[in-house]
């Protein structure tokens, strides 16, 4: 063990060698003497024992309790006294010293031993407590993250300098109440935190970690990561949390992929110009939605690192036609905001809209490719009322899906109609969804005859919608918007499960007819990747054949994805399914798919047929289109025939199959049963002469056999 190295104060030169003596024969080291406090004082700075013993009367100027105070200021060196004094004065001054040890003299050996002892461990002790509170000290003030201590059991709060600096505080600006923390947490983020808490001191791990934005002394609000660790007591409870708080706003507010402000950050800065200190008075501002459809199809077919470079020229194609205050984010992967600040009019908002699609219509060229796209926008605009900025952006994204349903590419600026439209097919899709669990559909029939002669060749599967107030909703008004939302898919299956289940049951009542059903699929539909299993199993399980099933495929099918396309067709042919080309002439109009897709059937719209008698224009068509069908090998069916002289045309015009009101309108599934079971309704259509113009009674319906319309 090393020796302690000891200096010895006192006048009295006999006592201080005695002293000395007595100290060597214990083992210590004595480094050094003075006789007077002003000495001492110097001595400790030159040699730096371990120890001093002090007496008090002393020659000189200043006494030992003097010298010993400022020996312990300036070098930390312990102090014990050694005094005849004892007088209550002297002690009440020496105590104030803070010394290590006071002993009256006279004193025994062991006495002297002791107190040394004691008085190194606890300079030792001391002096480690010390070093690490300026470690912790230095570590806070170096520290970019705020610190805090919560003592749950007083509720106070230790904030450090950095804590408040992080807020915009000065230090000591915020007391140590822990609502100065949680009053200032953003109004959307305090409860999640209060229950973060809240679970942490229930549970028993013992870090926890949140975060949440916090008011800035400037008005505005930070992003914050708060870490904790927790002390817990032996019955499990946390007595203590303290932990670091860091700035995120970088990271939250801004995409690490495009550099570009985040949505959070765009509504914030949507949220001050609507808010009520906004200087909206002197300005308007636009919200402007834009949706380029490149994306999907570049990420689809050339990959991500393709997509990633055309998004950084796209990015960089946005800004240079913007101002540096207006602000771009990205909403999703091919969807973007702007917000413009300091507009004059609308007529702005729709020039810098222009500005954008002409800027952003040029082909990008990206490595070796040649990319183009459609930009449609939504735009919103300032001074409509808006309190959130929520409603603002889901404005022009409103318009921008009216622009998309006009057409892909345009611009449309929102009005309030569009809103009540907007609310109404969100209201209609939330029904159609309930009406699919309830099984609210329902099918119609319409027979589909033999233009020669009037022979029942099958039925179309229409359906109709019977929400529980018993009214019957036509196709038209829902179909649509199950398509847009998806719902389609498991409606047509319904309906393809219903029809092959309902044919399967005419067939047992007349085994000896071939009869056929048509179900409606759309786009969507087929371009499912389960398609073709979905079909097996529903004949299997319906035991239909599938060359009494026919489905009807219309024009805007084959713009997507045709070679998946090709190959599920190919495998529904040979399911022995036949395929009919729906609304023939209304659509896309190239007519390059009849060679690549196998169609067997061509169905004439019925606006072809209805101007059939009175427009040689229309009988120009609808011939080409049977010309056509014979010369590829397909049949023709004609939709809508209505009249008697539309049949006529039709037969001189060799056409196979007509389906219309002149026949029959669509029927429930009862009254179509009577046509399977052998009952005709439209003889009278076939008889020639004048039993025809007979039958055409004043305001007849043709289709009108006193049987219910579909
Ligand atoms: P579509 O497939 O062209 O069906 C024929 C439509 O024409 C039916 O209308 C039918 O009632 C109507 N129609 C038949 N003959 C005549 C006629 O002589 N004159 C007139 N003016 N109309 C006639 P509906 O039932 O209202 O269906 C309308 C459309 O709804 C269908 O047109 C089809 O595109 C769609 N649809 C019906 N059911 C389904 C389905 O299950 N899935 C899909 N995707 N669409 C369906
Ligand atoms: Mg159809
Ligand atoms: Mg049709």
């Amino acid at each position: 063990m090393n020796k302690t190295r000891i200096m010895v104060v006192e006048d009295e030169a006999i006592v201080s060698l005695d002293l000395q003596n007595r100290l060597q024969a214990l083992g210590h080291e004595v480094v050094a003497t003075a006789t007077s406090g002003e000495a001492a004082i110097k001595k400790t700075e030159e040699v730096s024992p371990d120890l001093v013993l002090m007496d008090i009367n002393l020659g000189g100027n200043i006494d030992g309790i003097e010298a010993a105070k400022e020996i312990h200021k300036r070098f930390q060196t312990p102090v014990i006294y050694l005094t005849a004094c004892n007088d209550e004065k002297t002690i009440q001054r020496l105590k104030l010293t803070g010394p290590f040890g006071y002993i009256i003299k006279p004193f025994e050996e062991r006495e002297l031993h002791g107190h040394i002892e004691i008085a190194i461990h606890k300079n030792h002790t001391e002096k480690t407590l010390r070093e690490s509170e300026e470690r912790y000290s230095l570590a806070t003030k170096g520290a970019n993250d705020g610190l805090w201590d919560w003592n749950l059991e007083t509720n106070e709060i230790y904030f450090s300098s950095r804590w408040e600096s992080l807020l915009g505080y000065a230090p000591g600006e915020i007391s140590q109440d822990p609502n100065e923390w949680f009053n200032r947490v953003h109004p959307g983020d305090r409860e999640r935190v209060n229950k973060e808490i809240a679970k942490f001191l229930e549970g028993n791990s013992h870090n926890f970690q949140t975060e949440y934005r916090i008011l800035h002394k400037e008005g505005n609000y930070r992003w914050m990561l708060s870490r904790g660790f927790g002390s817990r007591n032996p019955n499990g409870k946390v007595s203590r949390i303290a932990g670091s708080q860091t700035d995120i706003t970088e990271r939250k507010l801004y995409d690490p992929l495009t550099g570009l402000p985040n949505r959070a950050l765009f509504m914030d800065r949507l949220e001050r110009l609507i808010g009520p200190a906004s200087p909206q008075k002197d300005f308007s501002f636009a919200v402007l939605v834009l949706k380029l459809d490149a994306f999907r199809r570049v990420n689809e077919s050339l990959g991500y690192s393709i997509g990633d470079k055309l998004l950084a020229q796209l990015i960089q194609r946005l800004q240079n036609c913007l101002h540096q205050q207006d602000t771009v984010v990205s909403l999703g992967e091919d969807t973007f905001a702007v917000l413009l600040e300091k507009i004059d009019s609308v007529t702005d908002a729709t020039h810098v809209a222009n500005r954008l699609q002409e800027a952003l219509g040029h082909p990008f060229h990206v490595e070796s490719h040649e990319v183009y796209t459609t930009i449609t926008i939504g735009v919103a605009l300032s001074g409509t009322g808006y309190n959130h900025p929520d409603d603002f952006l889901s404005d022009a994204q409103t318009a921008m899906y009216r622009a998309q349903d006009l057409d892909n590419g345009r611009c449309e600026v929102f009005d309030p109609v569009m809103r009540a439209q907007a609310v109404a097919s969100l209201n209609l899709e939330t029904r159609l969804q309930k009406a699919l669990e309830r099984e609210e559909f329902l099918l119609h029939y319409q027979p589909i005859v033999a233009i020669e002669d009037g022979r029942l060749m099958g039925f179309e599967a229409l359906v109709r919608w019977q929400p529980q107030d018993g009214s019957i909703i036509p196709p038209n008004e829902f179909i649509p918007q199950a398509e847009k939302t998806g719902l389609i898919v498991s409606l047509e299956r319904w309906v393809l499960w219903k029809a092959c289940s309902q044919l399967r049951t005419w067939q047992l009542l007349a085994p000896d007819s071939e009869l056929t059903i048509s179900v409606n699929f759309s786009p969507t539909q087929w371009h499912q990747p389960d398609l073709v299993p979905m079909l097996q199993e529903t004949l299997l399980q319906t035991g239909v054949h599938g060359r009494n099933l026919k489905l009807e495929i219309t024009e805007s099918t084959f713009l997507k994805d045709t070679e998946t396309l090709s190959l599920s067709l190919k495998k529904i042919r040979d399911l022995h399914i036949q395929l009919h080309m729906d609304d023939f002439g209304t659509g896309y109009s190239s007519l390059s798919y009849l060679r690549h897709f196998p169609i067997d059937v061509l169905k004439i719209d019925r606006s072809f047929v209805r101007s059939l008698e009175v427009n040689s224009r229309a009988k120009q068509i609808v011939k080409a289109i049977t010309n056509l069908g014979q010369n590829l090998q397909m049949k023709v069916t004609a939709e809508g025939v209505e009249h008697p002289e539309q049949l006529r045309e039709l037969q001189s015009l060799k056409c196979d199959y007509g389906q219309g009101y002149l026949f029959s309108r669509p029927l429930d599934n009862e009254t179509a049963e009577r046509l399977v079971l052998g009952e005709c309704f439209w003889q009278k259509a076939f008889q020639v002469g004048p039993a025809l113009s007979d039958s055409k009674g004043e305001g007849e319906d043709p289709g009108d056999h006193g049987l219910p319309n579909g």
